[in-house]
């Protein structure tokens, strides 16, 4: 089923250990093409058997990435979108789950009547069929299509992917595909050296199962010597010059340059046999140099439950990176457990830091230290940002502080509660079916001029992506109105409230959507960029306070 287009492949495989960063060497590979002019797109494999991460728990998976369509992907569509700036869909990510289920639905159809159903073709084939499609997606046929194995090679799970790219890659012209390997060179501090069986053996397994790559990159501690990058060659059957380097580095978004520093972008290039200009790499570098010479810093608290595990939270840490970079400051974010507020109290937690962001999340759990957060921000006029469940703990401080509205809440934690200000709307009551049920993707909103969004965003209809069941309940709106609450975006289709703002406060903005989905490396978010804007004022007045207190 070899395909008719132009479309050229690159097939990203992991090896030696799993959290090398594939899906950020996938993204930045991406950057490089693009940077020669070239239309790219991205597939991401999961060999999971889930439908999709969405009811996984952020302990198992990281955040949930959601798209415009609405498709609950893997986290790693976060980074092909923050460094590609594009906008992935529910085509561009497939798990083992998507594609039994696909083949399964068929032969119960009859669509393979008198047949026996197989991994070898009938799996294989509909993960071919997914490539294809993603390469050209009925809008665009892409330049070049980046697809990404996740999990490591040898895993039982993602073989059949494996075989079905070996398959593609013998259909199509060699001229066509292009296989790279992300593989672990590490360095055994006791014997003072790096060592490259680890990545001998995983080319190894790669070859028994029919994938020769054309390029290995190598993660390592420090730059490798030639020595060693000749010995990998050797053993693993590359030429020593598309073996590169990828070392760690202080911020991910200088590894396109690493990547082009180590000719990769022209050793694709050269395979596929594209013809493209000069790359242009300018934002990249422009990039890189403002991120080593941020003039100031500021402390952000990050209040959430998953504290713990930062890749719960992985688009509000980089949203925060592009909001600095706009705003020539380092934001470090001190990351606040709100059961911990809960049980003991605020405290000291926000001591020193310039603003709270409030996280988005699910069940009751440390909501109470949420609400508390909510209240000191409000009333010590720390710049506040909710997003989510932090606009619903929002609500329910206003409504039970400002508006007098005892034990208000929201019934997704107090279903008997006598003010339920956050609750379930109608097309979510008879909801019993958990996967892909929430208000999920994009949604359009209306911003009403004069509020603080409307100067972020400079735009009064705005699109943004949701993922939750909960929405503020419209039958109080009056009396939270009346004390001061600014409604100041809403669903112009559904009436319902989207964000929601103080005026007596220097920045306090709660929004339903989740606007971290949309902040893109070289594009910071208008309303990251605000809050950071606005933490800066914060820090520069209450310095300015210090030191007259000083004199
Ligand atoms: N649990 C809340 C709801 O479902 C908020 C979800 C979120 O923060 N993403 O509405």
């Amino acid at each position: 089923m070899a395909g008719e287009g132009k479309t050229k492949y690159i097939f990203i495989t992991g090896g030696v250990v799993s959290a090398l960063g594939k899906g950020i060497a996938a993204a930045s590979i991406g950057s490089l093409l693009q940077a020669r002019g070239l239309s790219v797109t991205m597939l991401k494999f999961d060999p999971y058997i889930n439908i999709d991460p969405g009811t996984m728990s952020p302990y198992q998976h990281g955040e949930v990435y959601v798209t415009d369509d609405g498709a609950e992907t893997d986290l790693d569509l976060g980074h092909y979108e923050r460094f590609l700036d594009i906008n992935m869909s529910k085509l561009n990510n497939a798990t083992t789950g998507q594609i039994y289920h696909e083949v399964i639905t068929r032969e119960r159809r009859g669509d393979y009547l008198g047949k026996t159903v197989q991994v070898i073709p009938h799996i294989t084939n509909e993960i071919k069929r997914r490539i294809y499609n993603v390469a050209s997606d009925g809008q665009q046929e892409y330049d070049v299509a980046i697809i990404e194995v996740g999990g490591t090679v040898g895993d039982i799970e993602s073989l059949p992917f494996i075989e079905a790219i070996r398959q593609f890659c013998l259909e199509e012209a060699p001229e066509n595909t292009f296989n790279i390997h992300l593989t672990l060179v590490p360095y055994i501090k006791a014997a003072g050296e790096f060592k490259t069986k680890p990545t001998q053996h995983s080319v190894m397994r790669l070859r028994e199962i029919g994938l020769q790559p054309n390029a290995l990159l190598c993660r390592c501690e420090s730059p490798l010597e030639q020595e060693l990058r000749d010995k990998i060659g050797l053993f693993c059957n590359v030429p020593t010059s598309h073996v590169i380097e990828a070392p760690d580095v202080e911020s991910i978004y200088t590894i396109p340059l690493t990547f082009e520093q180590g000719g990769l972008g022209e050793i694709i290039t050269r395979h596929l046999q594209l013809k493209t200009k000069k790359p242009d790499l300018k934002a990249w570098q422009e990039l890189r140099d403002r991120l080593s010479n941020l003039q100031r810093e500021i402390t952000i608290a990050i209040c959430g439950k998953y504290v713990g595990l930062k890749d719960s939270y992985k688009s509000i840490i980089e949203a925060f990176v592009h909001a600095g970079v706009a705003n020539d400051v380092r934001v470090n974010l001190r990351w606040v457990d709100t059961e911990e507020i809960e049980r003991s109290g605020v405290g000291d937690w926000f001591d020193g830091v310039s603003g709270v962001l409030l996280c988005p999340g699910f069940g009751s759990r440390g909501t109470e230290g949420k609400i508390a957060a909510v209240r000191f921000a409000r009333e010590h006029k720390l710049p506040f940002f909710g997003i989510c469940l932090g606009l619903q703990c929002a609500v329910i401080e206003f409504a039970r502080t400002v508006c007098g509205l005892e034990n208000a809440n929201s019934t997704e934690f107090d279903e008997g509660t006598p003010h339920p200000v956050i609750d379930l709307m109608e097309t979510q009551i008879d909801v019993s079916q958990l996967g892909g049920t929430m208000r999920l993707g994009a949604y359009k909103c209306e911003v009403v001029p004069g509020s603080r969004t409307f100067a972020a965003y400079g735009e009064t209809l705005i699109s943004e992506r949701h993922r939750h069941r909960y929405e503020v309940n419209n039958s109080y709106i009056d009396k939270l109105k009346e004390k001061g609450l600014q409604i100041a975006g809403v669903n112009p289709k559904t009436g319902l409230v989207e964000i929601i703002e103080l005026q007596d406060h220097p920045w306090f903005v709660g929004v339903q959507f989740h606007p971290e989905l949309k902040s893109r490396a070289l594009r910071a978010h208008p309303l990251f960029r605000e809050f950071v804007g606005a933490a800066l004022e914060y820090d520069s007045r209450n310095r300015t306070g210090a030191e007259k207190d000083n004199e």
